[in-house]
């Protein structure tokens, strides 16, 4: 069995590759620069949990390169996970924002998975079989000021989210989708110390998410546990946005 993770050198991505590979996964872990994995133990850490790991060097918001990645990852075999994780933010208020960062966020974070999704979900129809999860935000449910453009890129995740999974749900493939509230990642790194104290006021649980929070719901939506759900959006947030 066969996962590939985006944008999982780092963050929630090397956390689900890990969590994945010790559920048996052979991971192919994608990133956008051979040097996020310069001095990286990640896949020498995943081949130590007994399977195969693969390091394949693609930006998934560029078709061509996505063709690329596809086609040499259908050599391994069947492509049994995809979990469309890769994402940045550029944030600024609406005002401020341009629109190289509008159209650069809406690339990376919405663009792929419609490249992913076509590619990878052909070769799931022919199988027959599959699992896709797709890593939005609350900031996609809710809306978040100054992030008009990340905010739009993940509302659009969870139309695609459903409409895949009513598009290949008669094939046996699911397609679901988690919303992390505030993770502890480089990217949350990015807010000042009053940003995070204001977002820890309104955690229930009244403590960030660590990314393993999401690898677990990530493991258990590709799991057969989870094989009557789809097309659903599962928030991670502590209780965020209750
Ligand atoms: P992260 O630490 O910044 O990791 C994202 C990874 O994606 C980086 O390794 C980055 O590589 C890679 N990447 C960026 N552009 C890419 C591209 N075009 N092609 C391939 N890889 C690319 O972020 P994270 O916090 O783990 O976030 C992972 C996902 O969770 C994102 O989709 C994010 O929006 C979502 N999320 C995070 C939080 C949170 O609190 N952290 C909350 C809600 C949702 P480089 O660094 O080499 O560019």
């Amino acid at each position: 069995m066969n996962a590939l993770i985006t944008g999982s050198a780092r963050g929630i991505g090397a956390a689900i590759a890990i969590k994945l590979a010790e559920d048996g996964y052979n991971i192919i872990l994608n990133d956008i620069s051979e040097k996020a994995f310069e001095n990286n133990d990640l896949p020498e850490k995943i081949k130590a949990l007994g399977v195969e790991c693969y390091v394949k060097i693609a930006d998934v918001s560029n078709y061509e390169q996505c063709e690329k990645l596809v086609s040499e990852i259908k050599q391994l075999g069947t492509i049994d996970v995809l979990v469309n994780n890769a994402g940045i933010t550029r944030d600024n208020l609406l005002a401020r924002m341009t629109e190289a960062d509008y159209d650069l966020v809406i690339n990376v974070n919405q663009k792929s998975v419609f490249n992913l999704t076509k590619l990878i979900g052909n070769v799931m129809l022919r199988q027959k079989s599959g699992n896709i999860v797709n890593v939005t935000s609350v900031a996609g449910i809710y809306g978040n000021a100054g992030q008009f453009n990340y905010s739009a890129s993940k509302g659009a995740l969870i139309a695609m989210t459903k409409t895949t999974a009513k598009e290949l749900g008669s094939r046996g493939i699911r397609c679901n989708a988690v919303a992390p509230g505030f993770i502890r990642t480089p990217m949350t790194d990015k807010l000042t110390p009053e940003q995070q104290a204001e977002m820890l006021k309104a955690i229930a649980l009244k403590r960030y998410g660590e990314v393993e929070d999401v690898a677990n719901a990530v493991a258990f939506l590709v799991s057969k546990n989870a094989g009557y759900i789809t097309g659903q959006i599962i928030e991670i947030s502590g209780g965020l946005s209750m």
